[in-house]
């Protein structure tokens, strides 16, 4: 399902193709979120004709609301939705568990964005057999577990579907740690067996490395899901508390996956800043789902090729009132080639507009994906190192003169 095209001399980063049961997917790409079967205020065309071909939906929002009987009935997920390239699941375990570590899990949402937290709920019990909670829905008593969450995504029927983990917070002790990154690889054998027996044949299964900071169980983590025979291979969990520990935490896990199983894909779960897209890339991820991009289009905050400002510029601040400037000189995207200034969007935004939120969202996706465009160019063209330096520079994605495709 997976062919690695061309590889970087310099780092682990790798060109390649995903070929799922609705499509081919060209890496390194970035997953944007339609985490309860919608785009938010997107529609299905506005995110392909910025070239996007894989989505991530739920499996947490969609069990509680419509429920998987529905979109089942409906079709499966992509018929539901009427999105008709791949999409990938989550299986809710991130959800669930961020019920019970409440402010340590926000934390990491904070910093990861994976997708959102469980609300309201509360859980109600924790085992082997998975989570027993109450749905912030319709305050129902609901379980998820291995085989629960795979029936779900077999229901959803994702082209990729991830195995249930437990994303171990950042303030628990290493004995936590390890205890649960084991309950995790039991629970991948539990959904790899569910799968084998009844889940879709054309539906790929990931697996998840967890270990939270910790050297020896990051590469332990590695080794039991790289063993587990999986389809491919997901990052996860807490990654550390500066961006310079998360990039080495993820160098540990791709270089052992790269003696482990080099020719698996690799999916890097809810991480999507500039800077950690590119050294993600350099690291050899292949995949990357992140709520930044959209998330911070609905706050008006637009990116924009600024290192120095978290490549980000707030237009609901006064400063862009009467500003005849677009949000980027040059970009292709809906909001920029059509001449909307960032005044008439700083007057959207502040009224609240959704017509604003709209277009900064989608420049903001296009950002990304010319962003990841240049990355894979650069690796074709065998520049990685220079491209990376350039766009760290504050290079504009799509301008650089690169782009694969
Ligand atoms: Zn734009």
């Amino acid at each position: 399902m997976f062919t690695v095209r061309t590889r970087c001399s310099e780092s682990l980063a790798r060109v390649g193709t995903l070929r799922l049961a609705h499509g081919e997917v060209q890496t390194p790409a970035f997953v944007p979120l339609a985490t309860k079967g919608a785009l938010k205020l997107l529609e299905p065309r506005d995110v392909e004709a910025l070239g996007y071909e894989l989505i991530l939906g739920n499996t947490f929002h969609l069990l509680l609301a419509p429920g998987p009987e529905v979109v089942a009935a409906l079709g499966g997920l992509n018929e539901f939705m009427r999105w008709e390239r791949p999409i990938i699941t989550d299986s809710g375990g991130f959800q669930v568990f961020s019920m019970g570590h409440g402010t340590v899990a926000d934390e990491i949402k904070g910093r990861r964005g994976r997708a959102g937290n469980g609300q309201d709920g509360a859980i109600l019990a924790i085992d082997e057999s998975g989570v027993r909670f109450r749905s912030y829905v319709d305050g129902r008593e609901r379980m998820l577990g291995p085989e629960s969450s795979m029936q779900v995504q077999a229901a959803l029927h994702s082209d990729i579907a991830l195995a249930f983990d437990e994303c171990t917070p950042f303030h628990v002790t290493r004995e936590y740690t390890a205890r649960s990154t084991e309950r995790t690889h039991r629970w991948l054998e539990r959904c790899l067996s569910w799968h084998g027996e009844h889940g879709p044949a054309d539906q790929a299964v990931y697996g998840i490395v967890q270990g939270g900071v910790e050297y020896d169980l990051r590469l332990g983590s590695a080794a039991a899901v790289a063993a587990s025979g999986c389809d491919g291979i997901a990052i996860g969990g807490t990654l550390g508390r500066e961006k310079a520990q998360m990039h080495e935490v993820v160098s540990w896990v791709t270089r052992e996956l790269e003696r482990l199983a080099p020719e698996r894909p690799r999916h890097l779960l809810g991480i999507g800043e500039v800077d950690d897209l590119i050294a993600g890339v350099e690291h050899g991820i292949d995949t990357f789902d992140c709520a930044m991009p959209t998330r911070l289009g609905r706050h008006g905050m637009a990116l924009v090729p600024d290192p120095k400002h978290r490549w980000r510029v707030d237009l609901t601040k006064s400063a862009w009132r009467a500003s005849e400037l677009p949000i980027l000189d040059g970009c292709a995207c809906p909001a920029c080639a059509r001449g909307f200034s960032r005044a008439y969007l700083h007057y959207l935004l502040r009224s609240g507009e959704l017509t604003g939120q709209r277009l900064v969202t989608l420049h903001n996706l296009n950002f990304i994906a010319r962003l990841l465009d240049d990355l894979r160019g650069g690796i074709e063209a065998t520049r990685l190192e220079a491209v990376a330096a350039e766009l760290r520079a504050g290079g504009t994605p799509g301008l650089l003169g690169v782009g694969a495709d």
